[in-house]
């Protein structure tokens, strides 16, 4: 027996964690930090530790109660109806109940260039195809509607990543408008905003409720997850936000009881802690501030809490920053070889990064490729 034809199908390619790199190198897990998945340097929310240790004694029971709570709760904050909110286990989750909503074997869908893998990695389960648009490196990674518009050729998803992973730049809501507007009526743009709590900038939630001069409109959804300025990433928890137009499919593509009920009183505690999500984001900022000023490379200015540098060789300099203990991304799997991001820490996690970069930008390491041919992607 074997599994369906899977070889157009990639494996995600994680950040590497703390535990996995200290085994490999014969270290103590101490003498690291990681920077590399951009998680929250404060940890999870407390009152959601709280809430989780107290969900513990109803782990024997279907989430039923909970999943209606937060789906409320979310919904008041967004000021949308309760069914536009689509629960589901991480922003991952909700990105397959889209393609599930969506997607026709065959049809396509648009993503980025660089861009977050599991997109395309969801149409394919879906027996759907990929195509990208470039955002190109030398433009800094700037967004538009025409650099999408400019690929698009009737896809039925267009993903736009609002701040952008891994390069932080932003797409405004009048070009996500703009897109929307000049795709396919059928053609449904999806906004991810999994680093929206760290940009200065609305949310496209506006777009679909017709908010603040747009007319609404049925062609975008947003997703959202609780895995970053929330903390929660190991609980598994994010959702998209539907227009209510057809917002019902959501009850015949969902997996039942899809967020737990350890995650969904979570969830709600940690949406409650309004405090815990502004000192992560002063953190963040700060951070962000520090490492665009202290890094003797070129940083490119970024909404998220990461950002991407321009260090040469970026699988050399990934690999010395982790000999000498802080973990970073290298994006040579975003097909971003010459790069590598770096998630905002604690200031004291800021500082090693920094420290220990520069270190080896001093020292030469990864300069041949940093003096020679840029590859534009
Ligand atoms: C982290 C991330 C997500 C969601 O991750 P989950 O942990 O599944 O919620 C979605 N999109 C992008 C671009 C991300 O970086």
């Amino acid at each position: 027996m074997q599994p369906r034809d899977l070889s157009d199908h990639v494996a995600y390619e994680a950040g590497r964690g703390i535990e996995e790199v200290a085994r490999e190198l014969g270290r103590d897990p101490a003498e690291f930090v990681k920077l590399a998945s951009n998680e929250n340097p404060l940890g999870p929310s407390p009152a959601a530790t709280v809430a989780i240790r107290e969900a513990a004694l109803d782990a024997s029971s279907y989430p039923k109660a909970a999943h209606a709570d937060l789906t409320a709760a979310i919904a008041d904050r967004w000021e949308v109806e309760n069914e536009q909110v689509w629960l589901a286990n991480g922003g991952d989750g909700a990105i397959d109940y889209l393609s599930r909503a969506t997607l026709e074997p065959d049809d396509e869908i648009l993503v980025p260039d660089p861009g977050f893998a599991y997109y395309g990695m969801s149409a394919r389960f879906h027996h759907g195809d990929v195509a990208e648009y470039a955002l190109s490196r030398a433009d800094d990674f700037a967004q538009t509607a025409e650099t999408v518009l400019e690929a698009y050729d009737g896809e039925r998803i267009v993903w736009v990543t609002s701040p952008h992973n891994p390069s932080g730049s932003t797409m405004p809501l009048e070009e996500i408008d703009r897109l929307a507007a000049e795709t396919d009526e059928e053609t449904l743009v999806v906004v991810d905003e999994a680093y929206g709590e760290f940009a200065d900038v609305d949310s496209a939630i506006d777009l679909l409720e017709g908010r603040d001069g747009f007319d609404a409109r049925d062609d975008v959804a947003v997703l959202r997850t609780f895995s970053k300025a929330f903390g929660l990433a190991g609980v598994r928890l994010g959702y998209a936000v539907v227009p209510e137009a057809w917002a019902d499919a959501y009850a015949r593509v969902n997996t039942p009881f899809a967020a737990s009920e350890l995650a969904c009183r979570a969830g709600l505690a940690a949406l409650e802690d309004d405090q815990h999500v502004e000192r992560t984001v002063e953190t963040t900022l700060e951070s962000r501030t520090a490492m665009c000023e202290g890094i003797d490379a070129h940083v490119w200015p970024s909404e998220g809490n990461f950002v991407l540098v321009d260090v040469g060789d970026a699988t050399a300099i990934a690999d010395a920053m982790q000999e000498r203990g802080v973990i970073v991304r290298d994006c040579t799997s975003f097909g971003l070889p010459g790069c590598i991001r770096i998630t905002c820490g604690t200031a004291e996690e800021t500082e090693r990064a920094v420290e220990t970069l520069n270190e080896l930008l001093a020292e030469g390491v990864g300069e041949s490729e940093r003096s020679g041919e840029v590859t534009d992607t």
